[in-house]
């Protein structure tokens, strides 16, 4: 593996640079953009009427019946005589299946109660029900006179109504609550715009949390004046964009920026973000951009900030070839209408963000709407260390720590990913019990972010040892040898959870911004110097060449393609990069014919920055041997150690 750290531009345009392997992708800001509000409240409500429903079949089963019947003591036979004959039975029911007799008699408070007693082969029974007399001298009613059961209306009234009724009134209230949490409406108050309230207060964020982006923050500040001093502005007759799109990178501080706002202009701040208007039921979306503009409208002066608009935004056409998506539509409709229909003197602004402003709709970005754009880019070196030094202020940091060393070795890092290292080395120190962070943590956390884990239990074997060693060496030694390279701070072989046996990092002295042809080829040269090295020393080759090969690829591709740096194409454009603030792929925009001709140009320059990495290393065998075993010894070696190697006679 091979990290050359360093945003090599042109034109801001991004070609290698601070490019973690796959496996450490998936890492990149996971930890920082943590994913706000409460999960899916409609999966909740299903288990909360899963429940209930077991719930509700139980007590049918279980609870009921008893409840329903009613309380009923057992007595002796001769206690029922003897009540008969004192004449406070009132009622009498034989049981002849069941073998029971129950009666009704008041009990010491007056209340009637039930009795029960066996029913016992007594010939005389009936002649003495007969004749006894009930309580105030009525005579004793006898048989199908006392209920047992409540009626069947009641009793279904209590077992299935009254739960159901119960259960759904519990779960709409539960509902209604999780929706007004995560500032949504429900079924029952269709269209009701889930924006949230910022208050300033609320969002706690002011300029001063954003480091760098000076430019974007001064555009930002205009607006902020404008909401105190409106009329500042509408004196002179200008007046101010209605929109603004902060458009960059992810990571970048686009959201930040937008609660800094929020924070400064002390005025209300409904915040959204764009896939919240997409949801649920159709029609829904459109409805909620209506709300949140009539509450805007209502509590002007306001800030409105839809985030990652572009879920929304996105260009009408083509969506229309693949079955279209008609909400989205009517949902991005509405918000046009609704932009034109305000007027901006009333100090409504809206602001929003996106990472794909190539993905919008064009009539969004029309003078009117959005017409301001205020580009949130990756931070340049100054800006890193600002960053570094406000997410510093975090933790617990060393007073000698060198920020700018840092930023150095983080070129092309997004302020989410320089805030992530803070926090990686911040565990590194908890994890050696130490109260303070320091350097050292700061550049492991650097490594952990581009190389992944250090895998120190993963135990090579002493021959693969030795090919990682002669791999590495030889990037380091192809590297150093060539002029204009930046200088090698660090070779190891400790393996990594991304895959790596070992790399070699080598960090410039300062932030270019142009790449010459010479430098581009020479970083190719050095990209195949591992592999190289094991040709020479071992006359043949492994694996551990894989991500060499495929960044080797890739920018000897951009060489042909974007760059116009191949002697065949001249500057011939054959890619159009799309979402250039995302992955920045490429799609090749040329006739298979020079499609095929790019490729046979491609491998040239690959197999002459090859031949060039291995002539050097044949001219440094013995360098190379002895800087591997070095390597091999030690393990992790330092940029200095390794150049002290390199000029001793
Ligand atoms: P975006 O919306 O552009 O994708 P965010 O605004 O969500 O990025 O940034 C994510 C996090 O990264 C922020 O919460 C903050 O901690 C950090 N961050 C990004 N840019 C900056 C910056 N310029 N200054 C300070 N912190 C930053
Ligand atoms: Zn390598
Ligand atoms: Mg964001």
């Amino acid at each position: 593996y091979f990290f050359h750290i360093g945003r090599i531009c042109y034109k801001n345009e991004q070609v290698g640079g601070f490019a973690p392997p796959c496996a450490a992708k998936n890492q990149k800001g996971g930890c920082v953009m943590k994913k706000e509000g409460p999960k899916n409240p409609k999966k909740a409500i299903i288990y909360y009427y899963i429940i209930a429903l077991v719930v509700l079949l139980l007590l049918n089963a279980l609870v009921f019946p008893r409840m329903m019947q009613r309380q009923v003591s057992e007595v002796t036979y001769n206690q029922f005589i003897a009540d008969l004959d004192a004449g406070k039975v009132s009622a009498v029911e034989e049981n002849e299946s069941e073998g029971t007799i129950t009666y009704m008699m008041k009990d010491e408070n007056g209340r009637e109660r039930l009795y029960r007693t066996a029913l016992i082969n007594d010939p005389g029974r009936v002649d003495r029900l007969l004749q006894a007399s009930g309580p105030d001298g009525a005579a004793v009613q006898f048989g199908g006179v006392i209920p047992t059961q409540a009626s069947p209306l009641m009793n279904l009234l209590v077992t299935v109504v009254f739960p159901v009724l119960l259960f759904v009134l519990v779960g709409q209230l539960l509902m209604r609550f999780m929706m007004k949490k995560m500032g949504g409406g429900n079924a029952m108050t269709f269209g009701k715009s889930n924006a949230k309230v910022y208050v300033e207060a609320q969002t706690g964020k002011t300029f001063a949390d954003v480091a760098g982006q000076d430019e974007a923050k001064e555009a930002l500040a205009e607006i902020v004046d404008f909401l105190h001093n409106p009329s500042k502005y509408n004196s002179i007759g200008a007046t101010l964009p209605k929109g603004a799109l902060l458009v960059g990178p992810p990571g970048t501080g686009k959201t930040l920026l937008a609660k800094a706002v929020a924070g400064e202009a002390h005025v209300p701040f409904f915040s959204i973000s764009g896939s919240e208007f997409v949801e649920m039921f159709v029609g829904m979306g459109a409805a909620r951009v209506r709300d949140l503009f009539k509450q805007a409208a209502d509590k002007a002066p306001c800030i409105v900030f839809i985030d990652e608009i572009d879920t929304i935004g996105k260009s009408r056409d083509g969506a229309a070839g693949m079955g279209g998506n008609d909400e989205r539509e009517q949902t991005l409709n509405q918000l046009l209408t609704e932009m034109d229909g305000f007027d901006g003197s009333k100090g409504v602004i809206i602001l929003a963000a996106t990472n794909r402003p190539e993905t919008l709709d064009k009539a969004l970005l029309r003078p009117g709407r959005f017409d301001r754009r205020i580009p949130v880019e990756l931070p340049d070196l100054e800006g890193r260390a600002a960053i570094l030094k406000v997410h510093a202020k975090k933790v617990m940091m060393d007073e000698n720590v060198d920020f700018m060393a840092i930023a150095r070795a983080t070129s092309g890092a997004s302020g989410a990913e320089l805030a992530n290292m803070i926090n990686e080395a911040a565990l590194l120190a908890v994890k050696q019990n130490r109260r303070i962070v320091r350097q050292e943590d700061l550049m492991e956390a650097v490594e952990t972010v581009i190389a992944g884990y250090q895998r120190k239990n993963k135990v090579l074997s002493q021959r693969e040892k030795r090919i990682v060693a002669y791999h590495e060496i030889g990037h380091a030694l192809v590297a150093a040898r060539q002029s204009d390279s930046a200088p090698v701070t660090k070779i190891t072989i400790v393996p990594r959870t991304s895959g790596a046996l070992g790399y070699t990092l080598q960090v410039p002295e300062e932030e270019t911004n142009l790449l010459s042809r010479e430098e581009a080829f020479n970083k190719i040269a050095t990209f195949t110097g591992g592999r190289a090295a094991e040709e020479l020393i071992f006359g043949s080759y492994t694996s551990g060449a894989s991500n060499d090969i495929e960044q080797a690829t890739r920018l000897a591709r951009s060489m042909v393609t974007r760059l116009g740096m191949s002697a065949e194409f001249d500057m011939m454009a054959l890619e159009t990069v799309s979402g250039p603030y995302l992955s920045g792929d490429a799609a090749l925009a040329c006739s298979e014919g020079t499609a095929e001709k790019i490729d046979r140009e491609v491998l040239a320059i690959i197999r002459s920055a090859h031949e060039k990495a291995a002539g050097i290393l044949a001219e440094n065998k013995e360098k190379l041997h002895e800087l591997a075993n070095f390597l091999m010894e030690r393990e992790t070696i330092t940029g200095e150690e390794f150049m002290e190697i390199l000029h001793r006679e």
